[in-house]
Parts: C-alpha cells; sequence; structure tokens
C-alpha cells in the first residue's frame, strides 16, 4: 500500500514558498507559457486555461488554436499570441501543425495541452511529435492529451506508456478509470493507491482530481489535498486548474509544487466564490481572477 499523503494546507505551502520573481525582473523572467487546444464546439476551455496561466503570474502566452477559432480567441484574450492551427474534420488538429509549434517548443517555459481538444488520437500522434521537441520544459496534460497514455500504436502485451521528460497528467476519475482501464468505482474507492500506481508506471506527476485530489509523484511522494466545494464541480473548471500548474510551472515551480499550490488555490478561488454568490452558480471563468490575491495571502 501507498505511504500516507502529506497534507496540503496552509503551513506546508508556506513551507514550499513559490519561486521569487524578481522585482526588476521582465516578462522573460516571469515565464513563457503555451496553451495548445481548443476546437470549433471548444474554444472556451483554451480561453479559461489561458486566464488561468495569466492570472498565475506566468509573463507571457502564447496559444495555438484551431483556425475556425482562433480569431475570436483571439480576441478574448489580448494578451497572449496567437497561432492558428489547421483542423481536421473530427475538430482535432493535424500532424503538420507540429511544423508551426516545432520552433515555439523549445522556447517556452510550460506547454498545456489538452484543453478542448476533441480528437483523441489525432492529438495522441500530435503530442507523441510534439514531446521530443521538448527541452527543459515542463508538459501538463490534460483532458484529451492524456490520451496518449493508451498509445494506441503499441500492441497490449507491449509495457505500459512512460514519459521521458517532465510531465504531469490532471485526470478526474473518470478519465483515469479510461487511462488505466479500472473501473471507475474502483479509481474512487482507492485514489491513493491508483495515483500512486500510474505515476510510477507513467513516470509523470499524477493529479487524481476530485472533492479530495491526491498528487502523487514517480518517486513516490504524494501529497492530497481537501477542500473548496462542489461549485468547483462545473464545466470548464478542470481548464482554470491546467492553466494555474502551467502559469506556476513557466514561473518555475517543479511540477509537483505547481500541483499542490494548483490546486489549494483553485479550491480557495472557489471558496472565496462561494462566499460571494453562494456555493452553485458560480462560473469557471470566475476562478482565475481569484487567483492573485491568493497567491499573496497564502505566501
Ligand atoms: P474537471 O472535471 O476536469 O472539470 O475538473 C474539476 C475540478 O473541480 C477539479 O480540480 C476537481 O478537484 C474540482 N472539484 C470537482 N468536484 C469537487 C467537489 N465536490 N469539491 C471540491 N472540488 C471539486
Ligand atoms: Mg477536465
Amino acid at each position: 500500500p501507498p505511504a500516507l499523503p502529506t497534507a496540503v494546507d496552509n503551513a506546508f505551502l508556506r513551507a514550499w514558498p513559490l519561486p521569487v520573481t524578481p522585482s526588476d525582473g521582465d516578462k522573460e523572467v516571469r515565464g513563457h507559457v503555451l496553451i495548445l487546444g481548443g476546437s470549433a464546439e471548444m474554444p472556451g476551455a483554451v480561453i479559461l486555461a489561458a486566464t488561468a496561466a495569466l492570472r498565475a503570474g506566468a509573463g507571457k502566452l502564447t496559444i495555438a488554436t484551431g483556425a475556425s477559432v482562433a480569431q475570436l480567441v483571439a480576441l478574448a484574450i489580448p494578451e497572449a499570441r496567437v497561432i492558428s492551427l489547421r483542423e481536421n474534420k473530427e475538430g482535432g488538429f493535424t500532424r503538420d501543425a507540429t511544423a508551426e509549434l516545432n520552433p515555439l517548443a523549445d522556447r517556452v517555459n510550460a506547454i498545456l495541452i489538452g484543453p478542448g481538444m476533441q480528437d483523441e488520437a489525432a492529438t495522441a500522434a500530435l503530442v507523441r511529435a510534439l514531446l521530443p521537441r521538448l527541452d527543459g520544459t515542463s508538459v501538463v496534460l490534460d483532458a484529451c492529451a492524456m490520451g496518449i497514455i493508451l498509445n494506441p500504436d503499441l500492441a497490449p502485451q507491449q509495457p505500459p506508456f512512460r514519459f521521458d521528460l517532465p510531465v504531469i497528467v490532471t485526470p478526474h476519475a473518470g478519465e483515469m478509470a479510461h487511462l488505466t482501464g479500472a473501473p471507475k468505482d474502483d479509481v474512487l474507492a482507492e485514489p491513493d493507491l491508483h495515483a500512486a500506481r500510474a505515476a510510477r508506471q507513467w513516470n509523470a506527476v499524477v493529479a487524481l482530481k476530485g472533492a479530495r485530489t491526491v498528487i502523487a509523484a514517480p518517486a513516490q511522494a504524494m501529497w492530497s489535498h481537501e477542500g473548496g466545494n462542489v461549485g468547483l464541480a462545473i464545466s470548464g473548471s478542470g481548464d482554470t486548474l491546467a492553466g494555474i500548474v502551467a502559469g506556476l510551472a513557466a514561473r518555475g515551480a517543479t511540477l509537483e509544487q505547481a500541483a499542490c499550490w494548483g490546486v489549494a488555490l483553485h479550491a480557495r478561488a472557489g471558496d472565496k466564490l462561494a462566499e460571494r454568490f453562494g456555493t452553485l452558480g458560480y462560473l469557471a471563468r470566475e476562478i482565475p481572477h481569484e487567483i492573485p490575491a491568493l497567491m499573496e495571502s497564502i505566501a
């Protein structure tokens, strides 16, 4: 059985402060995030993640999204550079997107792939082509982009997929079940076990999300966070978490630290919003705005 996870609370976070941004720093120093995602049906996911990455303090943001929505994304996030990618019929990006992304890949500090993407097979092919290009970049995979783990190119008897660079994946219980083949009820019954096993197998940091979120690192360390409220169970909520984690990683946090801080900030943002609006009915787009003040009040 896995060791008991360390509880992520105020004292814990204070003892693990986020990297200090020098007061005379420029936007490069504050970190560059690339977000790859969005599709005709879900352009909002990338907008939510992008807002969250900036609110987590990243200095520079590039969004790579589908041609059909690139203009509206650019209007929604005027701070971003927006790269427009050709889309296939299923709403996925074609492999030649790598040509557009390669020159950027080794210049950004963190890359988030997945929000609002639709075609799991095309996304897996794109992620597989992109990962070897990344050097020293923290990678956050959410939603559809986690499908690379299913590795459809490999025969079932081959060993499971392993990452060979710093990656965090952020599944909820249903996605974890999809990725591992375990029944969702098993994941819900023993989240620590499932997170720890997946982290070891995939060589990735795994944040298994829920009312209680478990964060497991490949080298056995585990953390858990309990808090927030059911108002966070809303469309787009996970996109904001992924954006916060990517923003913190771009600022120089390790993926483990970005996960612990990100999960706590996301939950507290939910609590602030619940105080203001009530528990049910605040919006995912409102979560990012709470983050800057919360980062200062915890630190
Ligand atoms: P997703 O399902 O990808 O949109 O992610 C939902 C986010 O909301 C995750 O960060 C969960 O941890 C969080 N969340 C969902 N339900 C609850 C809940 N009942 N209490 C607290 N946080 C929750
Ligand atoms: Mg999600």
